[in-house]
């Protein structure tokens, strides 16, 4: 148990996450075995979010030294901006992410909150200031209302139901046989994976961060929940830092900049407009998602003249 403990002790964040659900060995040794590396540095300090710029300064990266994964990446998100990312699944986008909440270090290059790097500041004020919607959101086996509130511990009742309201998940928690009191999680009840986003989503408005990250947030919703929820997400990310990962273009056609990654590279850069005139990776994608969307609509009409 001494060895379990040490590491960790290290791991205030990720020690949260799993001692309201020790039952789940399995997911804690992952856990462990992603973050083990991670260590305050002796000196370490609070990060100070106060205007809460976003560097990534020449960043490459590798999960296994066999196999680079990003090349040289560089972007800033001013304070208040938002960023968007897309590209082909296994670019290299989620793990952009990974490193900025620090469950991985750079190889080289650096990553800098406000002028801070995050390797020189503490993992619990890193972590603190960044709000994530994860691709795939992992619930606690706990009430519904803890996998809320855990976003931020002390909020009021009022405030975590003012959340999932936000987050369109109120009416669906009230129709279950507890209401906020229902278990789900692996041991509960089971979510869809819109459901599980929608909590994720919940869960970030609460915790009021001043950097958010969504990947891929709304992916498993469909478009009419979705388009609903991204009129949430744009006025919860309305003057915060915010990393968009985004998997449907049309989502992300305001951002202040939009990267193209293709195989952890930055292939194109710039606003919509642009990215569009360029008529390049970004151009085709773009014609792509408006077909697909135009068939979908079709599809739906036909559907509903039955
Ligand atoms: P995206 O989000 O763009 O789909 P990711 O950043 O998740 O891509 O992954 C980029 C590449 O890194 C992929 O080839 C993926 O297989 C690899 N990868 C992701 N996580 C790990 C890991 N923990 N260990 C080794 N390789 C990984
Ligand atoms: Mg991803």
């Amino acid at each position: 148990m001494l060895q379990l403990y040490m590491p960790l002790h290290f791991l205030g964040f990720v020690y949260r996450e799993i001692k309201h659900s020790l039952a789940d060995m399995e997911k804690m040794f992952s856990l462990l075995a992603e973050n083990e590396e991670i260590k305050d540095d002796p000196d370490a300090f609070d990060l100070v979010v106060a205007d809460a710029g976003i560097r990534f300064e020449r960043v490459n990266f590798n999960y296994e030294p066999s196999r680079q994964i990003l090349f040289n990446i560089s972007f800033d998100i001013p304070p208040g901006r938002n960023v968007a990312v897309v590209g082909h699944s296994g670019s290299g986008k989620s793990t952009l992410a990974r490193l900025l909440f620090r469950f991985y270090d750079t190889t080289s290059g650096r990553i800098l909150i406000n002028s801070q790097d995050i390797k020189n500041v503490t993992q619990k004020s890193l972590r603190a200031a960044i709000g994530i919607v994860p691709q795939d959101s992992v619930l606690f086996n706990d009430s519904i209302y803890y996998n809320i509130v855990y976003g931020r511990p002390e909020a009021t009742q009022d405030e975590v139901i003012a959340a999932a309201k936000a987050a369109h998940i109120h009416d669906f928690i009230e129709s279950l046989p507890d209401k906020y009191d229902t278990t789900v999680g692996e041991r509960g009840l089971k979510l869809s994976g819109g459901e599980k986003q929608r909590v994720a989503i919940a869960r970030a408005i609460l915790k009021n961060p001043k950097i958010l990250v969504f990947d891929e947030a709304t992916s498993a919703l469909d478009s009419k929940s979705e388009k609903a929820i991204q009129t949430e997400l744009k006025r919860i990310a309305a003057n915060r830092t915010t990393l968009t990962i985004a998997h449907r273009l049309s989502t992300i056609v305001e951002a202040d900049e939009i990267l193209v990654m293709d195989k952890g590279h930055i292939v194109e850069r710039g606003i919509h407009r642009q990215l569009l005139a360029a008529n390049g990776a970004y151009a085709h994608m773009w014609e792509l998602q408006q077909r697909q969307e135009q068939i979908g609509l079709r599809l739906t009409d036909d559907i509903g003249q039955k």
